[in-house]
């Protein structure tokens, strides 16, 4: 599904594009302003391509200190060793930002089916959920397969554990389910939830992932099923037969713990206040190893700033690299960035994050004005080489989100086909062996020619050359 071969389209977009821009400045063709970097691109794109540098670092990450919850050892123990890893990459300054950050401990869980008769279904405990009783929590099941028909069969649900059987429609669609679906079958009275995963079909894996309770309703114990479960107990229920199912959860919460964001910078050259941030989350689910969501993000984004250090490319802007904590259950990471830099965000030029994992890129969404938009398209266009020229109507990222939206920074992400991100994400099935080497190195290689060039370009992204 990769979008190339469109090289023409974009520059006949980015000249069109070109003199939409607020403020009417003339500016100077694409050409021109692009043509001074493609010498230094071609450099960046043949380093990152000449080898697999950063899926090895990845594998390194992954399978040194595994998965990354928040208010975890091993988070706080990848982060040592990034900071110290950094440092020896030889950015310019490494530093990291303490965040508090909710903790979440899954505990021992399990479900089964008890009546007609006893199947053991595999499971995950939603994030942030509460735990069962100790002796853990039996009742009926009523399976629904909408909003809509849980409210249709609202005076079935008191005492029962109900079960959304909904068919995946992509992530953004489906995953109110697993965010709401505990609240929503609570205020009926239910006394537990499952949810279908959120996820395309993948091998019997359940997906965690974070729900939400709803202030002022009863907080219920909930969980992911496999689709083929899920599916299964639907054909049961439908042939007549009562299903009594077993939930038994040790989840809980305790006090919160100390993190931090991850920053490190490569100063720029002529404007070091104005900056560039690419983005990720360092922290992951409590299952499989975080290797696509986000340590792939992470690695990527890091060596993006690291092969400019090691070519030798300055750029005039400052260039930063962000790991952000405790994206996936609580956002803490990108709120602290907010306030705490708060009176630089003016400053903030671009910020993109890689969060839907490191496949090659068929360009970046992009969020930002026309001139922007502009600018960004002629720099994609010598991005052809590796099949990434597409400039997609919007960009951006959970971590940067709250700095972006207090400041209207341009915003960025990698425009990737996640099928496959989204088949393991927040599974056991999350592992650096579903990462594509070659596929990482192409991902590496649009960030960090992206990150350069908007960084150096004598204008600021955004502005025609005649304003400063
Ligand atoms: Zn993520």
């Amino acid at each position: 599904m990769r979008r190339v071969g469109c090289g023409l389209l974009v520059a006949m977009l980015g000249l069109v594009g070109f003199g939409w821009g607020v403020g009417a400045q003339p500016v100077a063709p694409p050409a021109a302003f692009v043509d001074a970097y493609r010498e230094p691109v071609a450099r960046i794109l043949s380093a990152a391509t000449a080898d697999h540098a950063a899926w090895r670092r990845l594998a390194t990450l992954t399978d040194t200190f595994g998965h990354r919850l928040s208010g975890s050892q091993a988070l706080e123990d990848a982060i040592a060793w990034s900071v110290d890893q950094m440092r020896r990459d030889g950015f310019d300054t490494v530093w990291t930002d303490p965040v508090k950050v909710p903790k979440w401990v899954r505990g021992r869980e399990s479900l089964a089916l008890v009546g007609p008769r006893r199947l053991d279904i595999p499971m995950l405990g939603l994030g942030m959920s509460i735990g069962t009783p100790a002796e853990g929590l039996e009742a009926d099941l009523l399976i629904v397969s909408s909003f809509a028909d849980l409210e249709r069969r609202s005076a079935e649900v008191r005492g029962r554990i109900v079960l959304f059987n909904v068919a995946y429609r992509g992530y953004g669609q489906t995953v109110t389910y697993r965010t709401n679906g505990a609240s929503q079958a609570a205020q009926y009275g239910a006394v537990g939830v499952l949810v279908r995963s959120v996820g395309p079909e993948g091998l019997r894996t359940p997906h965690t992932g974070m729900l939400s309770y709803r202030p002022g309703v009863a907080r219920i114990p909930a969980a992911a099923i496999p689709v083929e479960d899920a599916e299964r107990l639907a054909r049961l229920a439908e042939s007549g037969q009562t299903l009594r199912v077993r939930l038994s959860m040790e989840a809980r919460h305790d006090a919160d713990a100390d993190s931090a964001n991850v920053i490190a910078e490569l100063r720029g050259r002529e404007r070091p206040d104005e900056i560039v941030v690419v983005a990720c989350h360092f922290d992951s689910w409590d299952v499989g190893t975080g290797a696509s969501d986000d340590g792939g993000g992470c690695i990527a984004a890091w060596e993006a700033v690291r092969l400019l250090r090691q070519l030798d490319l300055r750029p005039r802007r400052t260039v930063r690299v962000v790991l952000y904590t405790n994206e996936e259950n609580g956002l803490r990471g990108g709120l602290d960035y907010r306030t705490r830099y708060a009176t630089t965000l003016d400053r903030h030029v671009l910020m993109i994050e890689s969060d839907l994992g490191v496949a090659a890129p068929s360009g970046f969404g992009f969020s930002g004005n026309d001139a922007a938009r502009a600018q960004v398209t002629a720099i994609a266009s010598l991005l052809g080489p590796i099949g990434a020229t597409h400039i997609g109507p919007s960009g951006g990222g959970a971590d940067i989100g709250p700095s972006v939206a207090a400041a209207r920074i341009p915003a960025m992400s990698p425009e990737v086909d996640s099928t496959k991100y989204f088949v393991v994400h927040h599974t056991h099935a999350d592992t650096v062996d579903r990462v594509d080497p070659g596929d990482m190195a192409r991902h590496v290689a649009a960030l960090s020619a992206m990150t350069y060039v908007v960084a150096d370009m004598p204008m600021r992204l955004g502005e025609t050359i005649g304003t400063r």
